[in-house]
């Protein structure tokens, strides 16, 4: 296996470029794309009617989402998983709500009115050299909110190949059985294993890892390429280890530059910010993205 600091950096924008533009859009994906971002993270779930859509929250979000008249929603609303596609496309996701914490968050993010919430398949569509980092939305402990994450696995290969995309997405979980699953049926998909603290703990449980692993050597044991841990959680030992175990390592979601330089000087692989635009300056600096 090369080193892994041989193959270009990732940058990846976090579900499109949410500092700047609505998040999961493809509107606010083409305009990441057009700033020259790599490569872009968006989240999946999966309608009533079988149709991978890219959405975060497996429920409709009311700080995200209005209904068809404009209306933001008043508390959470149903889950994907009860709408059909064209039930689905009726709602809002163009515009942050006002006075929320989360647009508070985000005073930068330019609304684009009447943005619906696209299909998987529209967004490799409409950026055909565009990267993605599809993270399968599924809940191994709420086995209710939607289907099983190897299941949510397989339609998204199917229908990456029906875009002819299989070869420019990457498939990455918290939910480690659906990049276990496509390491069984679809080694040629790449994949990524996220972490977090919760995830570990509960990994642990499902599936009776090695207690005494460390988290590389936990991703490592999967079969790797990649691992997605918390930038907060990651320590420049940890990074260490990852790379003696021959993977690459790429945290999220990094939106300070004094993080960025910091993970970038330690030698990580990638990194998911919902500031691309200020990581391709930081990266560029220091020769490591073309201009
Ligand atoms: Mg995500």
């Amino acid at each position: 296996m090369p080193p892994a600091q041989a193959r270009a950096f990732d940058l990846q924008g976090h579900r499109g470029a949410r500092w700047l533009f609505p998040e999961n859009t493809l509107e606010g994906f083409a305009a990441t794309a057009a700033l020259g971002v790599p490569t872009l993270e968006l989240d999946v779930g999966i309608t009533a009617d079988d149709v991978v859509v890219v959405c975060h929250d497996p429920a409709l979000n009311p700080d995200v989402v209005r209904d068809a008249a404009g209306n933001w929603l008043p508390q959470r609303g149903p889950r994907l998983r009860e709408l059909t596609l064209a039930e689905l496309r009726r709602y809002d996701v163009g515009r942050l709500r006002p006075g929320s914490g989360y647009a508070a968050t985000f005073p930068e993010q330019a609304p684009r009115d009447g943005a619906r919430i696209p299909t998987l398949a529209q967004v490799l569509q409409a950026c055909p050299s565009t990267r993605f980092n599809i993270e399968l939305k599924t809940f191994p402990l709420q086995p209710e909110i939607t289907i099983d994450g190897g299941q949510l696995a397989e339609a998204v290969a199917a229908v990456a190949d029906a875009c002819h995309a299989a070869d420019r997405i990457i498939v990455q979980s918290f939910d480690w059985r659906g990049p276990r699953r496509l390491k069984r049926t679809r080694p040629d998909i790449a994949v990524a294993w996220l972490t977090r603290k919760e995830t570990i703990a509960a990994a642990r449980a499902w599936w009776a890892c090695d207690a005494a692993a460390s988290v590389p050597q936990a991703v490592a044991a999967e079969g790797g390429p990649t691992w997605g841990p918390v930038f907060t959680d990651l320590t420049e030992a940890h990074l260490a280890e990852a790379h003696r175990l021959g993977l690459r390592v790429v945290p999220w979601t990094v939106n300070h530059p004094q993080d960025m330089r910091r993970l970038i000087d330690w030698g990580i692989d990638g990194l998911i910010t919902d500031r691309p635009d200020l990581a391709l300056q930081i990266l560029r600096s220091k020769g490591l993205m073309a201009s």
